[in-house]
């Protein structure tokens, strides 16, 4: 165990990270802010006041105020109020960073509103150890957060990301994982990269990579728990849009010739003219 230096803090309000899984993954200076602002503040009072205990961080007298989705209009100008009257608080939510797919944004903007401090301590978040750990590419990458339940409106979001061309990283409930496996084998075209990483930092943590339509398979076969990330690699344009492809051209040739048709489908998906030529000519033989 750490000994949180307990120092003043200025005025402010704290954002700090917690684990996602392993308590020790909590940052030294996060530990501090606890241990030293005058208020705080938590998505879920009960999770911090745990954290806190594990690592020997005294409650004392201080308030702690319950802050989420479904109370932050009535909380927020109290927190404002305490600010403006230079007190320090700090938030945090149940897991992870704040704002990512996770409250806080409101009482940032806020914040900033008001002109008053805002200040970040960095540490775990599930979008950035499921990236470091996927083993695809991370010079570009999409954080897409939860995707909508139902199929349709599902395959839709999918499809308007089908041209990112950077790594996509979902969050997702292990119920609905496979069927989301599924439907971006069929948006995404099934030979994309994909990567399921489940449990990070806990006990049960597991990485499965593969494709998208090996991925949807195994999945289905088995019936997940816990928490879960999916991570889809860049599309390859000239390999794995050919569905894509194909559905756009089907739409030009209504009020295209074949070779405007084949021009401008070429140049949006970056699949070579002569194919996508070839594939026009097809459709339009087969009308
Ligand atoms: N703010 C958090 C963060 O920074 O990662 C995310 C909160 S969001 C409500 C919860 C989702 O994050 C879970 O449904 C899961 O998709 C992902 N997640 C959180 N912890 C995880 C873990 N230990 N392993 C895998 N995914 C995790």
């Amino acid at each position: 165990m750490v000994n949180p230096i307990k120092s003043k803090l200025s005025p402010g309000l704290y954002l700090i990270a917690t684990p996602i899984g392993t308590a020790r993954d909590i940052t030294l200076r996060a530990l501090d802010i606890l241990a030293s602002a005058d208020v705080l503040a938590a998505e879920d009072t009960r999770s911090l006041r745990k954290l806190m205990d594990i690592h020997g961080v005294a409650l004392n007298d201080r308030p702690v105020l319950a802050y989420h989705d479904h109370n932050g209009d009535r909380v927020r100008p109290r927190i404002i109020e305490a600010l403006a009257a230079g007190k320090s608080v700090v938030y945090a939510s149940e897991a992870g960073t704040p704002m990512v797919a996770d409250p806080g944004f409101d009482l940032g903007r806020a914040v900033v509103e008001a002109g008053l401090p805002l200040i970040s301590a960095p540490g775990p978040s599930a979008v950035i150890t499921a990236l470091t750990l996927a083993g695809l590419p991370t010079d570009q990458f999409h954080f897409a957060g939860f995707l909508p339940n139902t199929k349709s409106r599902r395959k839709s979001a999918l499809s308007a990301l089908a041209q990112v061309p950077g790594t996509l990283v979902f969050y997702e409930s292990p119920k609905r994982v496979a069927a989301m496996l599924k439907d971006a084998s069929d948006v995404l075209g099934g030979a994309r990269q994909a990567v399921v990483a489940r449990e990070l930092t806990k006990k049960f943590e597991e990485v499965m990579r593969g494709t998208l339509a090996d991925l949807a398979e195994t999945c289905a076969a088995r019936s997940l728990k816990g928490e879960v990330v999916v991570l889809i690699g860049r599309g390859d344009s000239s390999t794995i849009s050919d569905a894509d492809v194909e559905s756009h051209l089907v739409e030009a040739l209504e009020t295209l010739s074949v070779r405007d048709a084949a021009d401008q489908v070429s140049a949006d998906s970056g699949m070579k003219r002569r194919q996508v030529y070839q594939l026009a000519l097809k459709l339009e033989a087969g009308k």
